[in-house]
């Protein structure tokens, strides 16, 4: 079963600068798949038109089968899921900003649900706490938050969301190599049973994909495992 399908996808920011040049790739259902490539390749691109930001001058593109010129704004933002590399925090606690832009969503379930989420992604002892920087009402001094921190927020959000399609844009570029493979492990478990498309420019990041795919110039100038594209280096 088909999770994301590009099919003969063409587009361009600009009428006469085409970016994708007829872009074919499938990610099946449950599949992770790592989207690799130079700066400027069109990877962040693929992100935009999976969310309808912008939509391809020709081709298709289908999440569970269905093309997605077809779905609403809103399911589509109920369908996937994103794990920016930097996330912006509200100036509210930790657990607010998981939970945040849920709508109807309070009461007791709920927070359970975020406890639940902030567990996941191991973020659960700063639930109360507040984001470096911000002064409440009560004057209360804020917890400096690291890079880290602030994706496993991200990602609890992403728990907590639970969609069936998740993208990592770049989740893990801007930190640290070590504390990189310690995020890493985490979002193993976003992952799980989800169609996942990571966008990464650094090998490292995607030794757990089942699949990769290399872009080059808005073509796919490679996919396979990783192994077997390291053998043909
Ligand atoms: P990547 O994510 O692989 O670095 P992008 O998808 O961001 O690549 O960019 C692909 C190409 O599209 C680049 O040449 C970039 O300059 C161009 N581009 C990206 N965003 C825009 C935009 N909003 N308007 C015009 N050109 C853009
Ligand atoms: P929700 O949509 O429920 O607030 P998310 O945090 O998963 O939950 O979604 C944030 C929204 O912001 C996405 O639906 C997407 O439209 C947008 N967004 C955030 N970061 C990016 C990004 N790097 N690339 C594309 N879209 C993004």
């Amino acid at each position: 079963r088909p999770g994301i399908v590009f099919e003969n996808v063409h587009f361009g920011y600009e009428p006469d600068r085409s970016i994708l040049h007829g872009l074919d790739f499938e990610i099946a259902a449950g599949e992770t798949v790592a989207l690799v490539g130079p700066s400027g390749a069109g990877k962040s691109t693929i992100a935009r038109l999976l969310f309808r930001f912008y939509d391809p001058q020709a081709g298709r593109i289908l999440i569970d089968g269905q093309d997605i010129s077809q779905v609403t704004q809103e399911s589509l933002r109920a369908a996937i899921g994103i794990v920016p590399q930097d996330s912006v925090l509200f100036n509210d606690t930790i657990g607010y900003n998981i939970g945040y832009g849920r709508p109807h969503e309070t009461g007791p379930a709920e927070e359970a649900a975020i406890r639940e989420a902030a567990r996941g992604a191991a973020i659960l002892p700063f639930i109360d706490a507040l984001p470096d920087g911000f002064d409440t009402e009560v004057g209360e001094r804020g917890l400096k938050l690291s890079g880290g921190e602030k994706q496993r927020v991200a990602i609890a959000r992403t728990l907590l969301k639970n969609p069936p399609i998740v993208i990592l844009d770049e989740a893990t570029s801007a930190l640290d190599s070590r504390t990189e493979q310690e995020i890493l492990k985490t979002l193993k478990s976003v992952a799980r049973g989800r169609t996942t498309l990571a966008i990464a420019h650094r090998l490292s990041t995607i030794a757990d994909s089942d699949r990769i795919l290399v872009l080059e110039n808005g073509r796919l100038a490679e996919q396979g495992r990783h192994a077997d594209l390291l053998r043909r280096d």
